[in-house]
């Protein structure tokens, strides 16, 4: 039966999976499209989401559902409103849709992992899954809107505020920003028929006004904090102000996870360690108890934070230890945690330049001893951190880039991924330029194969020991390929780089003939 709801949300379809409840799965969306044949990345990497009776989503992005959340506080009935995938659109979209709300993260493909991964700037220059997928969605909807106003928020909203980009995708609003307040009322005006700006910006959302949601999340996510407050200079400006939502919010929201169905809670946050905290350094009676009530809900089975600062462990050593002893890590069952994290660089001086409050409470010129402390007693507590790099910040110069290989070598007996990133003009350096695969030189490519080196050592280990409770039948195929995998690439990679460092060359070459002819 079709529905015809008032008001749809949706999202492209790399963000309505659950990505098998292991979010770091989602990175694959940032890749250039073709490197998987398309059945495996959709079926095998990221399978759809599940739907209800109704064909409503059954988890869905944590950003559709704090709209979803705003739109019933505000007044809207749940008949008003659907949050659906995009295989569902057709039931829900049709004469009574007046908006149709799409949550993004990376629309154009222009955040960090994409840009570095794909694109005409990346390392392949094909459009990767996620902005491909945005496209094809905006498609959809252009054909099948009738007279409905798609409207499109999320943390990757800004690179939407370009005309041309609104134009070309047929968006008729911009949100960006956080949402909770003025989506409400513009969605309200929209439905009665008035004028709406094309682009509106959000407004700070206090913690206790942040709505509790409805519905469950992809991969168990609840927000326990928003903002950070170390001010890095490359990073968006909401992200400025810390505040830490209350405690009974949190575990209504893990609450309706669960009853979902959702086992797998992760605590998000800029810095879950953080919680609670006044200033730079941790809380850490508030984030144990944080820990403590979120595992007692009943039927979450595992919990995990989503980002954590490595100054935030190197000052409260202990926490680690509590949190590890709570969630009972270090096991077969359970034999380590993870979190993404950001190194950035091992140069104190771009540290000063551009990140200085991301030290604290240590000082710009302690950072590599502070990012080797807290690996130590991450590696010491079963926690892996998922850490990015950044290439080519502004006044980079190339002993920079040697400081930060001199610093993975000191981290590489701790166990770790590292990830490095393309710097991408955003927030306070909007007006730089962002680094591309034509500005990498020797030495960039020098410290990629050192992330790379540094990866397979664990990428290995990773993989057998989460794969040591499964029963042997399951266990020695898989580590096989693992292993197949990455020696295959390994063997390859040295020859990759040295054939992108000569197509580079030539590129640069054959645009310097061109300006001098
Ligand atoms: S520490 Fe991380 S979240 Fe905080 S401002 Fe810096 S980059 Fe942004």
């Amino acid at each position: 039966m079709k529905h015809s709801t008032k008001i749809v949300l949706t999202a492209e379809r790399t963000l309505m999976s659950n990505y098998h409840g292991r979010l770091f799965l989602g990175f694959c969306a940032c890749a250039p499209r073709g490197l998987w044949p398309d059945f495996v990345f959709f079926r095998v990497i990221a399978p759809p989401v599940e739907t209800l009776s109704d064909g409503r989503a059954k988890v869905a992005p944590y950003g559709s559902r704090k709209i979803e959340a705003a739109l019933l506080e505000y007044g809207f009935s749940e008949d008003d409103v659907a949050v659906v995938p995009p295989s569902k659109l057709k039931k829900f979209v049709g004469r009574s849709t007046k908006v149709v709300g799409v949550t993004t993260n990376d629309p154009l493909g222009l955040g960090p992992a994409t840009s570095t991964f794909s694109g005409p700037g990346g390392l392949v220059n094909k459009q990767s899954y996620n902005a491909w997928q945005f496209e094809k969605l905006m498609e959809r909807l252009r054909r099948m809107k009738r007279g409905a106003k798609i409207v499109v928020g999320g943390a990757g909203a800004w690179q939407l505020l370009k005309e041309e980009a609104r134009r070309r995708l047929g968006i008729d609003v911009v949100v960006v920003g956080e949402g909770e307040k003025v989506v409400p009322p513009l969605f309200e005006k929209i439905v009665n028929g008035e004028d709406v700006p094309e682009v509106v910006y959000g407004e700070i959302v206090e913690a206790e006004e942040m709505p509790t949601i409805r519905g469950a999340t992809v991969g168990g996510i609840v927000e326990v904090a928003r903002g950070c407050g170390r001010g890095c200079k490359f990073c968006i400006p909401t992200l400025r102000k810390l505040r830490c939502r209350p405690l009974s919010r949190i575990v209504e929201e893990v609450e309706v996870n669960a009853r979902y169905g959702v086992r797998g809670i992760t605590l998000h946050a800029e810095d879950v360690l953080r919680y609670g905290a006044k200033g730079v350094r941790p809380n850490e009676k508030a984030v144990v108890r944080l820990f403590e009530e979120v595992l007692k809900v009943s039927g979450v089975e595992m919990v995990g934070p989503s980002h954590f600062a490595l100054s935030s462990v190197a000052c409260a050593p202990r926490l680690l230890e509590d949190i590890s002893a709570l969630l009972g890590v270090g096991t077969e069952e359970r034999p380590w945690v993870s979190g993404q994290t950001g190194i950035e660089t091992g140069s104190p001086r771009l540290m000063e330049k551009h990140m200085y409050g991301k030290a604290l409470p240590f000082s710009p010129s302690e950072w590599p001893d502070v990012v080797e402390q807290a690996f130590g007693i991450c590696s010491d507590n079963h926690w892996v951190p998922c850490a990015t790099l950044i290439m080519g910040l502004p006044g980079e110069v190339e002993d920079d880039v040697l400081r930060t290989i001199e610093l993975l070598d000191r981290i590489k007996k701790y166990k770790g991924l590292v990830v490095p990133l393309f710097f991408v003009a955003l927030g306070a350096l909007e007006g730089e330029r962002s680094f591309t695969i034509y500005d990498m030189r020797d030495v960039h490519w020098e410290l990629m194969l050192a992330c790379w080196r540094y990866d397979i050592k664990w990428i290995k280990e990773l993989a057998k020991e989460y794969l040591a409770k499964s029963p042997f039948y399951v266990r020695m195929p898989l580590m096989r390929f693992v292993n197949w995998l990455v020696n295959k690439v390994d063997k390859r990679i040295e020859e990759m780089v040295e054939r992108k460092k000569e197509e580079v060359r030539r590129r640069i070459l054959a645009k310097a003939v061109l300006r001098t002819s």
